[in-house]
């Protein structure tokens, strides 16, 4: 923080009326970059850094990679990832209805309305948007409605062969999850895995936990023909610790001499059989370990027939203890037969070019998905969107009901609104139907970027609308007005209700500010402060905050 020391230089500061037109130009410009990318016809976007040049149009990864100088522009971005991270999906709709509705602001600025008028009038719409939005919803019924989900929310990220393959994976997988945990889905409950190589669709969800045992040096050639690849009834001990010889007081100073040599190489024999017989006598078959394992004891074990990992990451050690029952220990002497967990199967594996362990255990069942394709970026994007699907599933988990995508729903709230509105007998109406005209963004810009005439696709959407055709909305694939949900274009009430809650939100702080003071740090070509955490270069950030609200620094 840079405290009140930062407030000295008064030409840094900007108030009023200046400071609010300079917010909303940075986030109505941030609104109209993402405004091109919306929707499955939506354009990608080139952004070239030092070195890097990445083509998307999700709106929340072009965020992620902006370096935005501008404290509004900052605010709606952190909207875009809130959507992302928290319901999975609607990263760009919420920032570009922010964007509309200061807009919308702006011209409602200049006819001399004031700001308070302003954000009550928005607060009442949106509240009517959100109540309206509850009488729209229909039940989801069943996979093929989970499917359409998540296909509507990836639709444009990739070909439809994969789209339609990873939102059927994702939506497996979830329901696996949720089976298990009855009802709960719990996130922890599905593990990912990308595995570089490969197609995409030969990616799959396994029934079980699988954990990658790449980072042990177990590999799976030098573990001995007689540690079996599979177990049943698997008895497994869970350390936290590495698992080596503790130097005796004496070997330190003494292993130079014969005698020293003898005592150190006998205390090491005794040692290994200690842990071995420790292990053995709890019935343990295997053994993770968060750090390494001698070599040599390594050895042992496997002739003892217990199969010992190291270098297990630690979330996979809580895995493991949730999936087994087993308790993590700190050193293997507090061994007890309570840490010891169970399996009901443990197989070693390889997957792709890697080696595995899947562990299945009836009483928690766990699923797990592997992703496949190349190159290793073409998995990463996968997984992305394989985590983002399983979000939204959670997302309609928590308030079950669908609403159609394409715009319709939104036609559906800015009528209803307007309606609102004419009962509005004080300036605010000005506002409520301003709030109208923003939302109706989302469906105009779905039918640009699909080549369609805005104009006439929304006065034909209104009229449809107004006869009561409630999912009539912009179809990406026949480029026409019709109905959305019929053709699977179906998205989870919550996530709707979420982006005009959080884009109201974000608008109504960016217009109550009117004073923007640049503290040390924020100083312009700086962005230093910039307060999440991806790994940007700071360096050779673009200046003026008044001008261009973002400049790219990846
Ligand atoms: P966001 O980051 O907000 O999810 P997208 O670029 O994914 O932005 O676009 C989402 C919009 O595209 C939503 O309004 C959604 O209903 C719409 N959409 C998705 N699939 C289709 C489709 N096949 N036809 C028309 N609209 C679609
Ligand atoms: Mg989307």
């Amino acid at each position: 923080m840079n405290g009140v020391h930062g407030i000295a230089a008064v030409d840094r500061r900007t108030t009023g009326d200046d400071a609010r037109k300079r917010n909303i130009a940075a986030g109505t410009a941030l609104a109209e970059l993402l405004r091109t990318t919306l929707g499955p016809t939506g354009r990608d976007k080139m952004l070239v850094g030092d070195g890097t040049v990445i083509v998307s149009n999700d709106g929340a990864s072009i965020v992620d990679r902006l370096s935005l100088d501008s404290p509004a522009a900052r605010l709606l971005a952190d909207v875009a990832r809130a959507q992302r991270g928290e319901l999975g999906d609607g990263s760009t709709t919420a920032v570009v209805l922010a964007g509309a509705l200061l807009a919308e602001a702006e011209r409602l600025f200049d006819d001399g309305v004031h700001p308070t008028t302003v954000i009550a009038g928005y607060a009442d719409a949106s509240r009517r948007a959100r109540s309206r939005l509850g009488e729209l919803v229909s039940a989801p019924d069943g996979e093929a409605a989970r499917r359409n989900v998540v296909s509507t929310a990836i639709t444009g990220r990739w070909d439809e062969r994969r789209t339609a393959f990873l939102a059927d994976l994702s939506t497996r997988a979830h329901r696996a999850a949720r089976d298990a945990d009855a009802g709960g889905a719990n996130p922890s409950a599905i593990t990912i895995h990308g595995v570089a190589g490969g197609a995409t669709t030969d990616s799959e969800l396994l029934d079980g936990l699988v954990i990658d045992t790449d980072a042990s040096s177990t590999s799976l050639s030098s573990i001995p023909a007689d540690v079996p690849r599979h177990l049943s009834d698997a008895r497994i001990a869970l350390l936290d610790d590495e698992l080596t010889i503790q130097s005796p007081e004496s070997a330190r100073y003494s292993v130079d001499g014969p005698d020293g040599l003898r005592r150190a190489r006998d205390h090491e024999r005794d040692e290994y059989r200690r842990y071995v017989e420790t292990l053995r006598n709890h019935g343990v078959d295997v053994c993770f370990c968060q750090k390494s394992i001698d070599d040599g004891l390594r050895a042992r074990l496997a002739r003892a027939g217990i199969l010992a990992f190291e270098r297990t990451r630690q979330d996979e050690v809580h895995k493991l203890s949730r999936a087994t029952g087993a308790r993590p220990v700190m050193r293997l002497d507090a061994l007890d037969p309570s840490a010891v967990g169970r399996a009901d199967e443990l197989e070693r594996v390889r997957l792709g070019g890697g080696s595995f362990v899947v562990v299945r255990e009836a009483s928690s069942r766990q699923v797990s998905v592997v992703l496949r394709g190349s190159p290793e970026h073409v998995v990463d994007e996968t997984e992305r969107i394989v985590r983002d699907g399983i979000a939204l599933l959670r997302t309609l988990d928590a308030r079950p009901g669908l609403v159609p995508g394409g715009g319709a729903t939104e036609v559906a709230l800015a009528l209803a609104v307007r309606a609102f509105g004419r009962c509005v007998d004080d300036r605010r109406a000005l506002a409520v139907d301003a709030f109208a005209d923003a939302i109706e963004t989302i469906p105009v810009s779905l039918a640009r970027n699909a080549g369609m005439d805005p104009i006439d696709s929304l006065l034909e959407l209104r009229r449809r609308h107004a006869d009561g055709e409630r999912s009539v909305g912009i179809d990406g694939d026949s480029r026409s007005v019709t109905d959305v949900a019929a053709r699977g274009v179906v998205e989870p009430v919550r996530l709707a209700d979420r982006v005009v809650a959080n884009a109201t939100d974000a608008a109504t702080l960016v217009l109550r500010i009117d004073d923007v003071i640049r503290t040390r740090g924020t100083s312009d070509g700086g962005a230093h402060d910039h307060d999440h955490d991806h790994d940007h270069d700071h360096g050779g950030v673009s200046g003026d905050p008044g001008g261009y609200p973002w400049a790219i620094s990846h």
